[in-house]
């Protein structure tokens, strides 16, 4: 029973220089966040040591009469925040969730429409590597080349066309929302299954800052770290009992073992903080930060050093700045952040002259900015020090000073080393 640091000083080191580079920086990634301590604690805890394989009153395993009320109370809070009739909480994560999400509504060789991945779309919806390309004939709709905008009249196109077995509408890097209504209109029009993945944007739809598309999906899947800030996982919801219980056993036993109990109880907690006025209030500034780092980024300073945002604007918690035009490339740009202290990630723009491992845009996300306390005040800071370096108008170590500053004003995991 020795701590990490006597057992394995090397990992113990590895866990040490990842809070102080989590502490010191800014973190930018669209796809991640911080964990509250609670939800740490849930996760770091004696539950990771129970087998539960089945469901809550149906368990493979005895012993499961406390992991069964983490289970049960994980379901229930997720269903309660997105107005769901059924949740399985067990996805080991979003793709996982996927895989089991595809295998309960598509045989191998049926046809799925999705995004296209260049355009915003997940591995997940089809990329040919995938088990999801591998598995299923892949049709996919792209955003206007004018707009950058899904035009449901392409999707309704593509699905009169292709007839697919599946509709999937989600994204992993797209700034507006989508009409769910009208993709389910031309999912049943077409008679194709709806499936949404809201992965990204689930904690703006629990905050009411995004349209919640449990009501027109046949089955919604997300993952739990990224905008709603729990662990890393997913989770799927249904209102069809029938596809509910599919679902059911393409999770368990179709996709997983044994179920991360830890992780369930985790998942109950960041389903139990989403509900609270603090977690509405930190996706407002999530929302609005994002706004402010779009406005920064089509100045006309900005423009005038070729750099602009893909259709303009936000209404989410990501901005995809559009580098076409600007002397920098997505790896340059990704490289200029870093050295000032901010980590964001390089990202294809739809139809991007250069190629996937150096791009022509990034994706700069507010989530976890947010969660470390940021608001307006800061967020205009940081995206003057984003619009400045992308333009290559400021002075490198002013610029990291001012960054360094702002870490400082908001300390991460104060006390983390005492807990
Ligand atoms: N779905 C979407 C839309 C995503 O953006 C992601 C993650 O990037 C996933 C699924 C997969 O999640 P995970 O990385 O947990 O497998």
């Amino acid at each position: 029973n020795e701590p990490l640091e006597v057992v394995d000083p090397e990992i113990a080191e590895v866990l040490k220089n990842e809070l102080g580079r989590q502490r010191g920086t800014l973190e930018m990634i669209a796809s991640e966040n911080f964990v509250p301590r609670a939800v740490l604690e849930a996760q770091g805890s004696v539950l990771t040591n129970k087998y539960a394989e089945g469901y809550p009153g149906r368990r493979y395993y005895g012993g499961c009469e406390f992991v069964d009320v983490a289970e049960d109370l994980a379901r229930d809070r997720a269903k309660s925040l997105f107005g769901a009739a059924y949740a399985n909480v067990q996805p080991h994560s979003g793709a996982s969730a996927n895989a089991a999400v595809l295998s309960a509504i598509a045989e191998p060789g049926d046809t799925i429409l999705g995004l296209e991945l260049s355009h915003g779309g997940h591995l997940t919806h089809g990329m040919k590597l995938n088990f999801s390309g591998k598995l299923y004939k892949v049709a996919s709709y792209g955003v206007d080349p004018e707009t950058f905008l899904v035009d449901m009249d392409v999707v309704r196109q593509q699905a009169l066309e292709h007839k697919p077995k599946v509709i999937i509408a989600g994204w992993s890097a797209y700034p507006r929302t989508l009409d769910f209504a009208a993709f389910r209109a031309i999912a049943d029009e077409v008679g194709a299954t709806l499936w949404v993945d809201m992965a990204h944007f689930a904690g703006l739809v629990a905050a009411g800052l995004y349209p919640n598309p449990v009501p027109h999906a046949h089955v919604v899947s997300s993952t739990v770290h990224k905008t709603i800030g729990g662990p890393r996982s997913g989770f799927i919801l249904t209102n069809d009992l029938d596809l509910y219980k599919k679902i059911n056993s393409n999770v368990f036993p179709g996709q997983q073992g044994g179920p991360l109990m830890h992780v369930i109880a985790a998942k109950a907690t960041a389903f139990k903080l989403a509900a609270t006025d603090e977690f509405a209030d930190r996706q407002a500034r999530t929302l609005s930060g994002a706004k402010l780092l779009a406005a920064a980024l089509t100045t006309e300073a900005s423009k005038a050093a070729g750099v602009d945002v893909l259709t303009g604007g936000t209404d989410v918690h990501l901005v995809l700045a559009d580098l076409r035009h600007s002397q920098l490339d997505g790896q340059q740009a990704e490289d200029a952040l870093h050295a000032v202290g901010i980590t964001v990630n390089r990202n294809s723009v739809p139809f991007d002259p250069r190629p996937p491992m150096v791009t022509s845009g990034l994706r700069i996300g507010t989530p976890a900015l947010a969660t470390r306390g940021f608001g307006d005040v800061e967020f205009a800071e940081v995206s003057d020090i984003i619009a400045l370096t992308l333009q290559q108008a400021g002075d490198i170590e002013a610029l990291k000073a001012r960054v360094t500053a702002l870490a400082d004003a908001f300390p991460l995991y104060p006390g983390l080393e005492e807990w």
